[in-house]
């Protein structure tokens, strides 16, 4: 699997050819807000590597996939959610087709914020 896909979009916003309002950056993980968001918080967390989705993965990926979980509800926080459990926030991983996967870089959105949502 490579690295960097040259036609993915999200590949070219690590490389800084698109730009992002970043939201949490590190040597594994880049986060940066949605840009067509569906709730007053809402943002994205993708693996700097090229990843096309969560069907993709291995037991390698796990240790990245447990540093996003465990990132998500920090950086909710960070980025205005309410605390668990008055505020909270939702994860969602689309994946393929059916699943309404529409960027195939593996993506995990977090969602929060006073409802209602624009979706969800
Ligand atoms: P999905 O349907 O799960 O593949 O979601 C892809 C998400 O990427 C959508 O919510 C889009 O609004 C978002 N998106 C697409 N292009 C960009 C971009 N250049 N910057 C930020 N978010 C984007
Ligand atoms: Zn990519």
């Amino acid at each position: 699997m490579s690295h960097s896909d040259p036609a993915c979009i999200f590949c070219k916003i690590v490389e800084g050819k698109i730009p992002s309002r970043k939201v949490y950056e590190d040597d594994e993980i880049l986060a940066f807000h949605d840009i067509h968001p569906w709730a007053p918080v809402h943002f994205l967390m993708i693996p700097k590597a090229h990843v096309p989705s969560l069907a993709h993965v291995s037991d390698d990926h796990a240790p990245l996939l447990g540093r996003m979980m465990t990132l998500a509800p920090r950086l909710a926080l960070q980025e205005g959610c309410r605390p668990y459990p008055e505020g909270g926030h939702r994860v969602v991983v689309n994946t393929g087709a059916e699943g309404g996967q529409e960027v195939h870089h593996l993506h995990v959105h977090v969602m929060g914020g006073p409802r209602p949502w624009l979706k969800g």
